[in-house]
């Protein structure tokens, strides 16, 4: 049977060097961008989700569920494929950790899609590489539904993101300690294939430039130039320095795009940096409830916060430094490199306003008075434990007489106010309401700008953690209830409203609802 209609071009294989052993065993691997592998088999594949419009687009002919099971497992590889495990290196929490590369990720197969360009499928969780150091190569249920459902829901959202295509049971079961306490448990055996028109990372320039190998940093940089920024042009000091650039300004696109939407990465190392911008390599990710700059969801990083909310954009910045450090080989002057990470503050503070001024329904930026309104909106959202998403979809009809203001938006807290906040709330209402005046949008147009940049649905903690239970215990039906619902995320879908509550009492404080490891 033909699974695909279209090519497969297998460029990656053919323009960049292999590690030339291809026996599967862990070790440093030197001058190869990648070693092939073959995945694991496993016991008994099972198809749970099958994302069809991805299909549709990859030209993947999805009648015969079974082969599918197969090939999306990595039970069947296609002839004229040859599945690898990609090297790469990162920073990890601020420290370099040497060579990382896919330890358990196996891309399948590269194809020319007829709408979309290349594109690579690639299974998470399909068995040991010789990148899996001293781990399995597996992956969970629980966090393959979280990676499958936050990406796609990401998509929809309009925030740049690799793709799921499937989601299959292995029928092996995986042991984790989920909390790393001496716990362990057998859990059931998953694999998500993921899509992307790459999957290079920082990290993937990295590992050859802190080894001194600047001919594997040539081809790899010229590789990503050729295939994914043709614009640029061909290989030069110039199209190197306008290739960063350009990954600079998506970088600052992406994190004013998290802050939008209240998404927190959660291990934001500089191996979880795609090239291409995309959000990559769902962990322990969270979603804001109550707006909190500080909240991580990462038990790992719950001291240091360095992957906190509000700390995603610098930390962006340092992981763009990283890059500029790994590519200044092919560039040998600091100067322009410098420039544009320092300009990348600058640029982001300007978008993020931009930001804050589309979700507030401003028509006109005012770059002179409203930063101070976002920033005390900030505060006083914070100090009264407020529900970011429902807030400003609350906002977004906030009515004009003030003594409805505080019953208008009741729903969005967490806790009573106390008086104080409540006159907290009048006076920056106050203020907020004076400056719409300045709108020239009918007020319709007002409310439906902003309910097009502030979401209603998000995949709040809580939600993915009660599908993943049930999904557990062999019940689908809420995971393709979120995966339906968070297709139209600024639809108000008033049939699914449930799925907009903010966070009940019970999932305040537990394991996967605000807490999250890293063990997956
Ligand atoms: P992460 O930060 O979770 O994306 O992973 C960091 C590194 O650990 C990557 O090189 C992964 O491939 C590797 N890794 C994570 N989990 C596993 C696992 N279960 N088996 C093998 N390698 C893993
Ligand atoms: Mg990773």
């Amino acid at each position: 049977m033909q699974f695909f209609r279209s090519d497969i071009n297998n460029h990656f294989l053919a323009q960049l060097p292999a590690d030339p052993e291809t026996a599967n065993f862990c070790r440093t691997v030197t001058n190869a961008a990648y070693s092939t592998v073959q995945p694991t088999r496993t016991n008994n594949p099972s198809l749970i989700a099958l994302n069809t419009s991805l299909a549709a687009q990859l030209t993947l002919n999805i009648d015969d569920k079974e082969a599918l099971a197969k090939l999306l497992t990595g039970n069947m590889v296609l002839e004229n494929t040859t599945p690898y495990a990609m090297n790469y290196g990162g920073h990890q929490f601020g420290h370099w950790a040497g060579q990382l590369g896919d330890g358990r990720a196996i891309n399948l197969l590269q194809l020319d899609t007829p709408k979309d360009g290349s594109k690579t499928l690639q299974l998470k969780g399909a068995g040991a590489t010789p990148y899996s150091r001293r781990a399995d190569g597996l992956a969970v249920l629980r966090s393959s539904i979280r990676e499958y459902l936050c990406s796609e829901a990401m998509f929809h959202l309009g925030v740049p993101t690799t793709r799921a295509l499937s989601l299959c049971l292995t029928g092996d079961s995986v042991v984790r300690d989920m909390f790393y306490d001496g716990n362990p448990q057998a859990e059931l055996g998953a694999i998500v294939c993921r899509v992307s028109a790459s999957f290079l990372r920082f990290g993937s320039f990295q590992l050859p430039a802190s080894r001194g190998d600047i001919s594997l940093l040539k081809q790899l940089v010229d590789y990503a130039l050729q295939h994914y920024f043709p614009d640029i042009g061909q290989p030069s000091k110039e199209s190197y320095l306008a290739l960063f650039k350009q990954i600079a300004d998506e970088t600052c696109a992406l994190m004013v795009h998290w802050m939008r939407v209240g998404f927190v990465h959660g291990v934001m190392n500089t191996d979880n940096m795609s090239i291409l911008s995309e959000t990559i390599d769902y962990g322990p990710y969270g979603w804001i409830d109550n707006f909190d700059l500080n909240w991580t969801p990462n038990t790992t990083d719950a001291q240091g916060k360095r992957y906190c909310f509000g700390a995603q954009p610098e930390i962006a910045q340092w992981n763009l430094f990283q890059l500029a450090n790994a590519i200044y080989p092919l560039i040998e002057d600091a100067q322009p490199l410098n420039d544009i990470l320092s300009n990348f503050a600058t640029k982001y503070e300007q978008q993020w306003r931009q930001m804050m001024a589309d979700k507030l329904g401003l028509e006109q930026l005012d770059n002179d008075s409203d930063p101070a309104l976002f920033i005390a909106l900030e505060k006083i959202m914070s100090a009264s434990n407020t529900d970011m998403t429902i807030f400003y979809r609350l906002l977004a009809t906030l009515p004009y007489a003030e003594n409805q203001w505080m019953s208008h938006l009741a729903d969005c807290f967490y806790q009573p106010l106390t008086d104080e906040q409540v006159a907290q709330w009048h006076q920056w209402l106050s203020i907020y309401v004076a400056r719409l005046s300045h709108n020239k949008w009918s007020k319709d147009e007002k409310i439906e700008r902003m309910n097009r940049v502030n979401p209603k649905y998000v995949l709040r903690n809580y939600l993915a953690q009660q599908a993943i239970e049930q999904a557990e215990k062999g019940d689908y039906a809420m995971l393709h209830q979120l995966y339906r619902v968070l297709q139209k995320p600024y639809d108000e879908q008033p049939q699914e409203s449930e799925l907009a509550n903010k966070r009940p009492e019970w999932a305040r404080n537990k394991a996967g609802c605000s807490m999250l490891s890293c063990s997956s």
